[in-house]
């Protein structure tokens, strides 16, 4: 019994066991990967350097940094992007809780997840405002 189902970004509709999936394009993580590298490299202050006491890194700086990388959820035929070089879950095998949890520290192992909104997917799911969402069918 599934508690949990992937909505797919392009038709809005649930995604049925394995006629979908959810995925994160891998040369956009790499991407956002190389350019945090970039950043921090810019704005690490060498070891041994005593702070000055103010503002570490302006507004703008801040700006600067890649964005988290979006998770999205499709069916096979409603991806726009089916050559992209994805990680991909396919739906039924994140469909209960124990998987998600599973998938989430598996998914902690990886240097990159952080430069992804996996942390937003999470909190969507009780809010029903992310792609993955509770069963309504659950009684
Ligand atoms: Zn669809």
């Amino acid at each position: 019994m599934p508690d949990l189902q992937l909505i797919c970004d392009t038709c809005k509709k649930p995604i049925e066991g394995a006629s979908g999936y959810l995925w994160v394009d891998n040369d956009k993580v790499n991407t956002a990967l190389a350019d945090a590298a970039k950043w921090n490299r810019k704005h690490t202050i060498p070891e041994g350097e005593p702070l000055a006491g103010g503002q570490l890194f302006s507004g703008a700086d801040l700006f600067d940094y890649p964005e988290a990388i979006q998770w999205q959820a499709h069916h096979h035929a409603c991806d726009p992007n089916q050559d992209a070089n994805a990680y991909s879950i396919q739906a039924n095998r994140i469909d209960t809780w124990a998987e998600l949890l599973d998938w989430t520290a598996h998914l902690m192992e990886k240097d990159w997840l952080n430069h992804t909104d996996w942390d937003e997917l999470l909190r969507g799911v009780h809010g029903g405002t992310a792609r993955l969402v509770i069963c309504k069918e659950t009684a």
